[in-house]
């Protein structure tokens, strides 16, 4: 019995099951973590409350703590909401035709390079870039310039100011010319407007492309929801490029947008270079959004709070000497709750190779419940009333011997003095004591 207890005060030490109480104040910090990386505040509110249903009731049966494996279970959902099916580029077409799409300055010349680059390089595409934004010529120059740069013929028509026609003309002369993959590069506009939409949906329509994707500064924050809806309502394009990552933005666009439109982010760009560019990894994302290091320490302060105010509440019942059997039976079905016995004492640093031989089976508490509900509430709550005939009738009611009885009372006075002693140093000091 003796060595059962001690187990049980091992096990306390690791305090863990996942309480409602400690879900609503890790998902406080991870909303927070959400609107800080500018993720949609809606789409915030509706991640955290399905996070929470998942939560709620999971038993810690791994070497995190509660708060460490609820920001696990934010960030695997978080993972799993941006990732989806994996999304290569479609380049099926003879030529495959990519088409470019997103507002100006999103990124789309810049990223149309890249994307060649990444082509011509990774899977031996012959890629010709085509330069469709006839409003700036300083813009058909940006792309020949980077044509230039990494070695890829671009097409232009000077004096033509019609973007469909030069999208057509340019795939006629990629299949006479041995391009296998043609990247339209387009013109955007600073908003979302008709004329804008009007035009890349035109070309759409003309060339059919087997990819259109979607550009997006992925510094835009709120914005992009919209940007992206009245694109994909248009355009109902393949995939999402979020450009600009190697700022200190967040990203929380890569969610909300994924959340509004239902696309697979495909790339990401993180630089100005043509050789900035990026496969989207989702988990490495839900990392970046939820700023990993600052949740985990903000959830670890919660849970701290968390601890202590139970301690408070546990310092004050032993300093008026009310600490009793019930206590005591409620800290028994916290462990259980926490799951299977061997798991759990597994799970404490060392504990496990020392615990290896000794058989603990779940019923480990049994005998002891059982004894404490053999007593009446009096007996409970002032123990020091359990004479020679109680003792009897309390074994006798639970099944057990007068001398496991014995035992089990003196283990509790002892844990009782333990407790008092120790309540000088107040509720943290006690709490540092329990974890060990
Ligand atoms: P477009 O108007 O959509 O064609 O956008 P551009 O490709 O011209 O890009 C606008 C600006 O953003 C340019 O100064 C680019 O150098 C810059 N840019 C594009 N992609 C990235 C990126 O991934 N990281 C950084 N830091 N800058 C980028
Ligand atoms: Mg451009």
């Amino acid at each position: 019995l003796s060595d059962k207890l001690d187990k049980a005060f091992h096990v306390l030490k690791g305090h863990g099951s996942i309480t409602e109480i400690n879900v609503a104040e890790t998902l406080k910090e991870v909303r927070r973590a959400l609107l800080d990386a500018d993720v949609n505040y809606k789409i915030a509110k509706d991640f955290t409350a399905k996070v929470k249903d998942e939560a709620i009731g999971q038993d810690v049966l791994t070497t995190l703590n509660p708060g460490q494996l609820m920001v696990k279970i934010v960030k695997d959902e978080l993972a799993q909401l941006m990732g989806g099916e994996a999304s290569g580029i479609n380049l099926s077409g003879n030529p495959s035709i990519i088409l470019m799409s997103g507002l100006q300055g999103s990124g789309k010349t810049t990223f149309s390079g890249k994307l060649a680059l990444f082509l011509k390089n990774k899977k031996s595409k012959q890629p010709l870039l085509v330069a469709c934004d006839v409003y700036r010529p300083a813009a058909i120059n940006q792309l020949k310039v980077v044509g230039e740069q990494i070695g890829v013929e671009v097409y232009t028509e000077e004096d033509n100011k019609n973007p469909v026609e030069i999208a057509q003309n340019a795939i006629k002369y990629a299949k006479a010319n041995g391009k296998n993959t043609v990247i339209i590069d387009t013109a955007g506009r600073l908003a979302v407007d008709e004329e804008m939409m009007n035009e890349i949906s035109n070309i759409h329509k003309a060339i059919q492309p087997q990819e259109t994707l979607f550009v997006v500064d992925s510094m835009t924050g709120q914005d992009a929801v919209n940007t992206a809806k009245a694109f994909n309502d248009i355009l109902n394009f393949d995939g999402v490029i979020l450009t600009k990552l190697d700022g200190d933005t967040r990203g929380g666009a890569a969610l909300s947008i994924k959340s509004v439109v239902n696309k697979p982010i495909k790339f990401i760009g993180t630089g100005e270079k043509m050789e900035a560019i990026d496969i989207f990894y989702p988990e490495r994302m839900a990392e970046r959004i939820l700023g990993m290091g600052d949740v985990i320490s903000l959830v670890e302060r919660a849970q701290e709070q968390y601890d202590e105010e139970e301690a408070r509440k546990l310092q004050k019942k032993i300093a008026k000497d009310e600490f009793g059997f019930d206590d005591f039976l409620k800290q028994i079905q916290q462990i259980k709750k926490m799951g299977n016995m061997k798991d759990l004492v597994g799970m404490i640093p060392g504990a496990g190779k020392m615990m290896k031989d000794v058989d603990i089976d779940d019923d480990a508490f049994k005998g002891i419940e059982a004894m404490i509900h053999s007593m009446t509430p009096q007996e409970r709550s002032n123990p020091a009333l359990i004479n020679g005939s109680r003792k009897k009738r309390i074994a006798k009611g639970s099944g057990n011997q007068v001398q496991e009885v014995n035992q089990l009372l003196k283990q509790f006075s002892q844990m009782s003095k333990m407790m008092k002693m120790m309540q000088g140093g107040g509720a943290k000091k006690m709490m540092q004591m329990m974890k060990g």
